[in-house]
This record gives structure tokens, C-alpha cells and sequence, in this order.
């Protein structure tokens, strides 16, 4: 075992089935809160206000959008000042939290998290903003939820094609996390579990939207994925699917969908322990087989251009891609190589492509 250092988020978890609305109050009382703030979009207001039925609610923010814009920010802040809100509670995706994450860095209120897809987004200390077009990120202890509340039953109203792209952004977190700058034994270990958790899940979720039981083997595939991931950081797959979200506002769900099996690709060979392992909880012979499979098992998001990619947007995404890419990326990154994935993920082609276009040019 090589030296490493690993961070453990401070962190209560609680999972349940239906007893969301219960186990919150459970919460607040326990912590004594008296004035809460909640943040939902208008599409989950109905189930926040089903969960936070018997709570002190002094505000409900509605408007959440996607990659948190500094105005809403600043609306967020100005009310949760002007009604002295003591906590946040969040019900919601990524979107949602990353909105409160927001306000909790400029204000430091506790954020209670309870996330209604499988972005993962409560388990780290990321948050991120966007002003004029330009995605900041940042790491602090401020916006890391003291609580998260996991409930299966709370997911059931997620479509099955969002349910199977964010699972796939939850899969994404893990293998990230496999070669990502502080990648460790430790986040192996729960990023190979997450995974096989979140496959497991999404392909019952496919079949039966409404099985409580896939829905929590998602939620808990997602919580270990994001645990992993917020300790290993930003791999090649994270950095690449960053740019893309944030130059060309590409949705994020489905974007990491399709940029995976590729990402995959490329570094395949060059971690070939992990890969096997990684392998063996998908069941097949190669890692890479295994994604595929899965992703044509869910007709998970194949294409970039199917949301507005075009070829001719690639030159100015391998840039900045190179200088965001890790140094200890197992393989090492070119140009020739981002364009070529890139290539192939506005198309949808096949991953293996890219390992014959790496055989042709480095015999590897
Ligand atoms: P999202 O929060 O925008 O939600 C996607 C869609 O699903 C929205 O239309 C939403 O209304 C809908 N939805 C959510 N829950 C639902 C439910 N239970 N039933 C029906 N519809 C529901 O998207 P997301 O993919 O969850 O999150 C993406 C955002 O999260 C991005 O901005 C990304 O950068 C951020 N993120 C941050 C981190 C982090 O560590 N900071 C990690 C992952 C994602």
C-alpha cells in the first residue's frame, strides 16, 4: 500500500423510505433551529413543502437554476438576511444544493441537504457559480451539508431518463476517482462499491421506476461515489466535462454520460489492477465492456451533439482542456488525443475507436 492522505468529511447521514417529513423534524429539533429557509425549484416545491410540513419555515426560495447564476445568489442571500434564517434546508438536485451552497459560503448557516437525484453534490465541499458566463469553483468547509437526508420515495417523481443520466454522473464520480490527482485506497474502495450499488440500481430503476429498493441502492451508490470523489478531486473525466458544461452550458447529467466510456478508454491499461476490479463489479471481462454494456442496457446519452455540440466548437475545448487536465493523469494527455475523443463523443462513436486511433499513434 503506497502513502497516502485521506480527508473524511465531517458528516451525519440519515437514509430512510417515507419518513423524510419525521425524520427532519427529528433533525432540527435536535439542533435546536427556529427560523428555516427553504430552497427548492418550483418543480420540487411540492415535495418540499410535503417534507417540511411540520417545520419553522420563515422562506421558501424557488428560484433555483442550473450552474447557480450569481443574481439568484444574491436574491438567496438578500431574503435568507432578511427573514435571519438559522438553517437551509435543500430538497432538490445538484442544482438546488449548489444553491444553497451558495449562501451557506457567504453566511455560513448549516445546510441540511435533502437531494432528489443522484448528483452527489451533498457529500462534497464543492461549490461552484457562474457570472457572465465563467463557472467558479472552490472548495470550502462552510458549504458542506451538517446533514443529508437520503429518501428513496423522494426520487420515484425523477424521470427515467434523468434517473439513468444522473446515475450515470453519480457512476462518472467514481471511476473519476479511480485516477483523480489524490486518488487513494480508500476511495477506491467506495468508488468501486458505488458503482456497482448505482448499476445495480439504475438498471431496476429502468425496468420498475417506482422499486424503493433500486431507488436507495442508487441514493446510496451516489452518496459513496460523491464521498470519493470529493476526496480524490478532479480527474481527467471532471475536467473535461467542466469545460464543456461551462463553455457551451451543455447539460450536466447528460454530458457526463456520454464523456465517460471514453475517458475509460483512454486511460485504459494504465491502472490495470483497479480497472480489473472495477471489471469484476460490472460483471464482465474489461471495465470499458462493462460501461458500454450498461449504457446500451439504459440507451443512456450517447452523443454531444445531440445537445448542441458541433465539431467545430472542439479546437477551443481542447485548450482549455490541456491546461485543466491533472499532471498524474495515468496516461499522459496531447492534443491529438482530446480532439479525437472529443470527436468521437460529439458523434457517439465507439470508445474502442480511440484506443486503436492511441495503438496507431503510441503502439498502446
Ligand atoms: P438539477 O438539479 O438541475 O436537476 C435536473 C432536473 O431534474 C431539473 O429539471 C429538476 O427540476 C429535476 N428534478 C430533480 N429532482 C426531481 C424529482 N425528484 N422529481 C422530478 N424531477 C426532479 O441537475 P443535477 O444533475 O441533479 O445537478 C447538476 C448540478 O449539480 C450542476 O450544476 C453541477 O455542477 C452540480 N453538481 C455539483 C457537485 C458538487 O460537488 N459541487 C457535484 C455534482 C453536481
Amino acid at each position: 500500500m503506497k502513502e497516502f492522505v485521506h480527508e473524511w468529511l465531517p458528516q451525519r447521514v440519515v437514509f430512510c423510505t417515507n419518513t423524510s417529513d419525521v425524520q427532519i423534524v427529528k433533525e432540527i429539533r435536535q439542533e435546536e433551529y427556529e427560523r428555516v429557509m427553504v430552497i427548492a425549484s418550483e418543480f420540487e416545491m411540492d415535495l418540499a413543502q410535503r417534507i417540511a410540513k411540520d417545520l419553522p419555515v420563515v422562506h421558501w426560495f424557488d428560484d433555483v437554476r442550473m450552474h447557480v447564476p450569481v443574481d439568484a445568489i444574491e436574491r438567496a442571500l438578500e431574503e435568507a438576511r432578511r427573514v435571519n434564517a438559522d438553517v437551509l434546508v435543500s430538497v432538490g438536485g445538484g442544482s438546488t444544493t449548489g444553491l444553497a451552497k451558495a449562501i451557506a459560503l457567504e453566511t455560513n448557516l448549516p445546510i441540511i441537504a435533502v437531494p432528489t437525484t443522484y448528483a452527489g453534490s451533498e457529500a462534497t465541499n464543492v461549490w461552484g457559480r457562474t457570472a457572465d458566463s465563467v463557472k467558479t469553483t472552490g472548495k470550502s468547509s462552510r458549504v458542506l451539508p451538517r446533514v443529508v437526508l437520503y429518501d428513496a420515495a423522494l426520487t420515484v417523481s425523477l424521470p427515467v431518463e434523468m434517473s439513468v443520466a444522473s446515475g450515470l454522473n453519480g457512476i462518472a464520480h467514481g471511476v473519476d476517482s479511480l485516477w483523480a490527482p489524490n486518488a487513494n485506497p480508500f476511495n477506491t474502495v467506495l468508488a468501486i462499491e458505488s458503482v456497482g450499488a448505482l448499476a445495480d440500481g439504475i438498471r431496476k430503476i429502468r425496468q420498475e421506476p417506482d422499486n424503493l429498493e433500486a431507488r436507495t441502492d442508487a441514493l446510496y451508490g451516489t452518496y459513496l461515489a460523491g464521498v470519493a470523489f470529493a476526496a480524490a478531486g478532479s480527474g481527467m473525466h471532471h475536467k473535461i466535462c467542466h469545460v464543456l458544461g461551462g463553455m457551451y452550458d451543455l447539460p450536466h447529467a447528460q454530458t457526463h454520460s456520454v464523456i465517460l466510456p471514453y475517458v475509460l478508454a483512454f486511460n485504459s491499461g494504465h491502472i490495470p489492477a483497479i480497472e480489473q476490479r472495477l471489471a469484476d463489479v460490472l460483471s464482465a471481462p474489461s471495465a470499458l465492456e462493462g460501461l458500454e454494456e450498461l449504457r446500451s442496457e439504459l440507451s443512456a446519452p450517447r452523443a454531444l451533439h445531440d445537445y448542441g455540440f458541433a465539431p467545430d466548437m472542439i479546437p477551443r475545448v481542447v485548450d482549455a482542456v490541456l491546461k485543466a487536465v491533472p499532471e498524474n493523469n495515468p496516461r499522459p494527455v496531447t492534443a491529438p488525443d482530446i480532439t479525437r475523443l472529443l470527436e468521437l463523443a460529439s458523434e457517439g462513436g465507439d470508445p474502442r475507436e480511440l484506443q486503436t486511433t492511441l495503438e496507431r499513434s503510441y503502439g498502446s
